[in-house]
C-alpha cells in the first residue's frame, strides 16, 4: 500500500484535480489517496463559522453563497457529461444546504468543526465523482468511519487500524482508495479535526494503520527546502533528511509538514517522501531513518512565541523549584518549547497563550514574572550540529546585530535554537541562508 496525500493547492482547481487523478491513476499498486480541502476553503469555512458565532447571519449567508458559487464553477469545469455535472450539482446542494442549516439554529462551538469538515468532504466527493466519470475505479472511504482521537486529543491508533482494515476489507479486489485528510471523530463520536495543516498527519496515521511502504506528501513545492521560501529567495530542496531532522524542522515551524507527521512514520519505519504536484519530475525529499551529510541542513522559524521569565531569590541551590514551575504548565496543559536557566531565574517559551494569565498568577507564588510577546524561535537543524562548535559559530556570525533573547544548545544533537523578536525574523532567516548556504 502507498499513501498519496495532496494538499490544498494540489486540488485547488478543477484543472489541478484532473492532474491529481491522472497522476494517481498512473501509479501502480494499491494506494490510498488522502485529500485536503481545496485551497482557501478551510479559511472560508472558518470565516463563515466566525460570522455565525458573532450572530451575524447576513454576513454568513453572503459568505456561504460566495463559496457555493466557487464550487459550482469547479463542477462546471470538472465534469464533461451533463449527467455527471448534474450529480455534482446535487452533491454541492446537499453540502451547502447542510452549511446553511446553521444560519437558522443557535450556533455552538462544536458546530465549527462540522462546518470546517465540509472542505475535505467536498474535495473528496468531487474528486471521486470525477474519477468515476473518467473510468477510474476508485472507492471513497469516509475518514469519519475510521479516523479518531481520544480524550487527550491524541490519535487512537488501535481504533484507526481496526476500523480502516474493516473499511478496506469491504472492497476486495480494489486497489484505489480515496479519503479525507484532516477530519476525524473525537472520543465522544463528534466530528473533530487534527488542527490546521492536519492532512499530512492524517496521511502518516493512515500509512501506519495500513502498513504502507511509503507515505507520499504531494504539495506545491519540489521538496523540503533549506529555508522558508516565503521569506528567503534562492532556497533549495534537500534530497534527504532523517526522521529526526524533519521532525525538528516541522515542529519548529517549517509549514510544509504538520508538526506531528513524522513521529508515527518514524516509529513504524515508513519513509515519508515530499513531491511536487506542479513538477512530477522533481525528485523531492526523502525522509528516512538514515542520516546523511554533515552540518546544518535547514533553518525553520516558529512565530507567535511568548517568553516567560521567572526570577526568584530562593531558586539559588533550591531543589524542587523547577518541578514546581513545570507543574504549573502541566496543570494548564501548555507545552514548553525552549528553556534556559541562570542562578536565580528560568526563562521558557510557549506558543499557546490561551491560559497565560492563570499560568502567570500561579508562577507569581515562586518569584517575579516577566513576559515578552511576539517572539520567534529560529532553529538550525542537522544531524550532530550541536556536538561541534562550527555550527554555533556560523549562526552567531550570521546573527550579529540581531538581539537574541534566548539560546538553546545541546537539548538535541540535531538542533540549535535561538529566540529573537519577530520583527527581526526575515532579516535573521536571510542572514543565516547567506552565511550557511552561500546564497
Ligand atoms: P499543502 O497545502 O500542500 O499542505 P502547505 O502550504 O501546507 O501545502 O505547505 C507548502 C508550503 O510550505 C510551501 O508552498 C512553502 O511556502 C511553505 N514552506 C515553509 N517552509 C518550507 C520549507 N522549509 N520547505 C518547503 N516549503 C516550505
Ligand atoms: N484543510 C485543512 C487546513 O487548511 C487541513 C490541511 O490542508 O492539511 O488546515
Ligand atoms: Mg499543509
Amino acid at each position: 500500500m502507498n499513501i498519496m496525500k495532496f494538499g490544498g493547492t494540489s486540488v485547488g482547481s478543477a484543472e489541478r484535480m484532473k492532474e491529481v487523478a491522472r497522476l494517481t491513476a498512473s501509479c501502480e499498486g494499491q494506494k490510498i489517496v488522502v485529500l485536503s480541502a481545496m485551497s482557501g476553503s478551510t479559511n472560508s469555512l472558518l470565516e463563515i463559522s466566525d460570522s455565525l458565532s458573532k450572530r451575524d447571519t447576513e454576513a454568513a449567508i453572503e459568505l456561504i453563497s460566495h463559496l457555493e458559487k466557487k464550487y459550482l464553477q469547479v463542477a462546471d469545469e470538472l465534469f464533461s457529461s451533463e449527467e455527471t455535472r448534474s450529480a455534482g450539482y446535487d452533491l454541492l446542494r446537499e453540502h451547502f444546504t447542510y452549511i446553511r442549516s446553521f444560519t437558522r439554529d443557535l450556533f455552538t462551538s462544536n458546530e465549527v468543526k462540522c462546518i470546517v469538515a465540509q472542505g475535505e468532504l467536498l474535495s473528496t466527493a468531487l474528486f471521486s465523482l470525477y474519477c468515476r466519470e473518467s473510468g477510474i475505479d476508485a472507492v471513497l472511504l469516509p475518514a469519519l468511519n475510521f479516523m479518531r482521537i481520544d480524550r487527550e486529543q491524541e490519535p487512537d491508533q488501535f481504533y484507526i487500524k481496526e476500523n480502516l482494515s474493516r473499511e478496506l476489507e469491504k472492497y476486495p479486489g480494489h486497489s484505489f482508495f480515496i479519503t479525507q485528510g484532516f477530519i476525524c471523530r473525537n472520543a465522544f463520536g463528534e466530528i473533530d479535526n487534527l488542527k490546521r495543516g492536519g492532512s499530512d498527519y492524517s496521511a502518516a496515521l493512515i500509512g501506519v494503520a495500513s502498513d504502507a511502504s511509503e507515505i507520499q506528501i504531494w504539495t506545491d513545492i519540489d521538496g523540503f527546502h533549506d529555508n522558508d521560501p516565503r521569506f528567503v529567495q534562492n532556497t533549495h530542496a534537500i534530497a534527504e533528511l532523517s526522521f529526526d531532522e524533519a521532525a525538528e524542522l516541522a515542529y519548529f515551524g517549517a509549514k510544509i509538514l504538520h508538526p506531528s507527521t513524522i513521529l508515527p512514520a518514524k516509529v513504524a519505519g515508513i519513509p515519508v517522501i515530499i513531491r511536487n504536484t506542479l513538477n512530477w519530475e522533481a525528485a523531492g525529499t526523502i525522509i528516512t531513518d538514515k542520516a546523511s551529510g554533515k552540518g546544518i541542513k535547514a533553518i525553520a522559524a516558529k512565530d507567535g512565541i511568548t517568553a516567560i521569565r521567572v526570577k526568584s531569590g530562593r531558586m539559588l541551590l533550591a531543589y524542587g523549584f523547577m518541578r514546581k514551575v513545570f507543574e504549573i504548565f502541566e496543570i494548564y496543559k501548555t507545552p514548553i518549547d525552549m528553556i534556559t536557566t541562570s542562578e536565580i531565574s528560568v526563562s521558557l517559551t510557549i506558543d499557546d497563550t490561551s491560559r497565560l494569565s492563570r499560568i502567570i498568577e500561579d508562577l507569581k507564588h515562586y518569584g517575579s514574572v516577566e513576559t515578552d510577546h511576539d517572539q520567534t524561535i529560529i532553529s538550525a537543524v542537522g544531524e550532530g550540529i550541536a556536538e561541534g562548535s562550527d555550527a554555533a559559530r556560523s549562526i552567531f556570525t550570521a546573527l550579529s546585530g540581531i538581539p537574541v533573547r534566548m539560546i538553546s544548545y545541546g537539548g538535541s544533537q540535531h538542533n540549535i535554537s535561538i529566540l529573537i523578536p519577530s520583527l527581526f525574523k526575515s532579516q535573521a532567516l536571510n542572514a543565516l541562508s547567506a552565511q550557511l548556504f552561500n546564497h
